[in-house]
């Protein structure tokens, strides 16, 4: 892992990432103990904020699923079948896998969380290392996804305009010139 620690000081005292940033930041998902890596931004798919866990659709080989499976008795898992998951690498537990769960909890079942606390996450723009814990990860309300989607295709017709115009005016002064 390369960075140095005046980085990383400097990163954690920086003002968090823009509200949902963090979906769209290249980074990786690591275990704070051992520093394996668990998971990618590419796999990130939200985060249960009353659960403190970072929602993965996939995690690597070193994430292993625990074999026995439990039953939730209270809290937030009352209810829940599920089973923990372990870093290979040092053993301690990082978070669980739904398997089964009453509706309230249905956006989570066969997703693997990841638990904050046990995370950390190299940045790769800012070639740094954060705590989970200081990122948020919520999906962005789709409308604003959806404006800055159409944002971006207006910038583009207005670009593709642009061009035609100017390969209209090029044609023109070729006829001229025959
Ligand atoms: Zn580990």
């Amino acid at each position: 892992m390369e960075f140095n620690e005046s980085t990383l000081i400097k990163r954690v005292d920086e003002t968090k990432l823009d509200s949902g940033e963090e979906l769209t930041t290249r980074m990786t998902l690591h275990c704070q103990q051992c520093n394996r890596v668990l998971s990618d931004s590419f796999s990130i798919c939200g985060e249960v904020k009353y659960m403190d866990c970072v929602m993965c659709l996939k995690v690597t080989n070193d994430v292993v699923v625990s074999e026995s499976v439990e039953l939730g008795h209270k809290g937030d898992m009352a209810n829940c079948i599920y089973s923990s998951l372990e870093c290979h690498g040092c053993r301690s537990a990082v978070g669980k896998v739904v398997h089964s769960a009453p509706s309230r909890l249905a956006a989570v079942r066969s997703i693997f969380l990841l638990h904050k606390a046990n995370i950390s996450c190299y940045i790769f723009n800012s070639s740094s290392m954060v705590k989970a814990s200081t990122l948020t990860f919520e999906m962005k309300p789709l409308t604003k996804s959806l404006d800055e989607v159409k944002q971006q295709f207006k910038a583009q017709l207005d670009h593709m305009s642009l061009v035609k115009s100017r390969l209209a005016d090029r044609s023109v002064t070729s006829e001229f010139n025959k």
